[in-house]
């Protein structure tokens, strides 16, 4: 494969930004060799700069369930574009997507939009150490909630990818008010609770967890959580930037029947464009300026072209059937990956929910971070490498979650698996 250009490209982008990309793991770090520029994407597949083509399984961290450049989403944006690309004023757009979210989502009364996850977090928090008048905050070990100082404790995504303890430029008082537990383990959350419950704001949890690969919540471990923040009048805040409209209409909430108390939504809610939300219960919502005394802002919030992208994806997602699809493609790369993982004797595990899965080079059940990080990321980067050259674009990090879209087809599965057999071969 000829990458002059993608590498012509990145020289010149190491002059200019730091790591040459614009967030960390796109540089490649973990796996080796040089990032490839992206020229287009259309459905699965996408082109980089020198012309090359690969089936996608990034789609841009998540937020493409449609694939690229989904007609209707690209027609939608065109048409909002034509009418003027930002007011700082509230238009129909805003009211439209909020009416949907609050109708998937149940435990979702109200909701602010911002422009992306980490905003989103970072707004939800401040909103229950407002609502609670506490300060400090449970977080689970290998769980990414955007680079808010604060929850770049034990962080997943880019954070477990280059093995960052934690970033300098937090202050320590910070990290002070941020506790950490293992992900799963509820007696870990329970034991911080006795001790100092009373000054618990909230726990922020990503209900199913994808930000140290794919890793399912075990049963009981959420609704222990919501036990847990009740009993202590703490709020539950799940983190459902990645699971929201991803694993279901009802996100992961709805699959686990659990309702938390503010919900934190990203990725597709914005179909491709810069889109964060934080909603839920009125009484707390209420506590949001203009409304209440909490303050949050953002001159591009509810941007029309987002929240067009966001309502072009979301009525697409209204159609009958659509996550019995993703299901079923989730469950035949699973089940293709895993025989081939046996047949070529690799030990492997793959968790998956719906469309979201990761292959972890790993001989154990990965439930939590340190099960995650025992897998071998040496094998990954070079599985990573052998697939890429034979055209399958995996996330550059064993840490991140494979992405499937609607517009993964039998075709792109099969062609994968074949890549698959090929590089799990060469690769012992
Ligand atoms: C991606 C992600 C975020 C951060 O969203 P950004 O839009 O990248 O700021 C927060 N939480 C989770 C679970 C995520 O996956």
């Amino acid at each position: 494969m000829k990458n002059e250009r993608s590498h012509r490209l990145y020289d010149e982008g190491l002059k200019y930004l730091p790591g040459g990309v614009d967030s960390p793991v796109r540089a490649f770090g973990a796996v080796g060799g040089q990032p490839l520029f992206i020229a287009r994407g259309k459905g699965s597949h996408i082109w980089d700069a020198d012309g090359n083509e690969y089936i996608d399984y990034v789609g841009s961290w998540g937020p493409l369930i449609l694939g690229h450049a989904h007609p209707k989403v690209v027609a939608t944006v065109r048409k909002a574009a034509g009418l003027g690309t930002s007011f700082g004023a509230p238009t129909e757009l805003e009211v439209e997507l909020a009416k949907l979210v609050c109708s998937a989502l149940p435990s979702v009364e109200m909701v602010r939009f911002v422009s992306s996850g980490t905003e989103a977090t970072m707004s939800a928090l401040r909103l229950a150490r407002a609502f609670t008048k506490r300060d400090k905050v449970l977080k689970f070990a290998g769980c990414y909630h955007g680079h808010a100082d604060g929850l770049l404790v034990r962080a997943g995504s880019g954070v477990a990818t280059f093995a960052l303890p934690d970033s300098p430029g937090v202050p320590s008082g910070y990290a002070q008010n941020t506790l950490v537990a293992p992900y799963n383990d509820l007696l870990a959350a329970e034991a911080l609770f006795q001790k100092q419950g009373e000054a618990i704001a909230a726990i922020i949890v990503e209900p199913v967890a994808a930000n140290m690969g794919v890793v399912p919540p075990l049963a009981g471990f959420l609704e222990g959580l919501r036990g847990l923040t009740r009993r202590y009048g703490s709020l539950l805040i799940f983190d459902e930037v990645i699971t929201g409209f991803r694993v279901s209409w009802g996100g992961a909430q709805g699959i686990y029947d659990i309702q938390p108390d503010l919900t934190c939504l990203g990725k597709v809610v914005g179909g491709g464009l810069p889109v964060g939300a934080y909603g839920g219960r009125r009484d707390i919502m209420s506590l949001v300026a203009p409304l209440g005394p909490v303050y949050q802002a953002g001159t591009l919030s509810g941007n029309p072209l987002a929240m067009a992208a966001g309502l072009a994806t979301l009525k697409e997602l209204t159609r009958p059937g659509i996550y019995v699809e993703l299901e079923a493609l989730g469950a035949r790369l699973q089940a293709g990956l895993e025989a081939l993982a046996r047949r070529i004797e690799v030990p492997t595990r793959v968790n998956r929910v719906g469309s979201l899965l990761t292959l972890f080079f790993a001989g154990d059940e990965v439930t939590d971070y340190d099960s995650a990080r025992r897998s071998d990321t040496e094998r990954f980067a070079r599985f990573f490498r052998a697939m890429l050259e034979q055209g399958i674009y995996l996330p550059p990090s064993q840490f991140e979650a494979i992405f499937l879209s609607l517009a993964h087809s039998e075709e792109d599965l099969e062609r994968t698996l074949q890549a698959t057999e090929q590089s799990l071969s060469t690769t012992a």
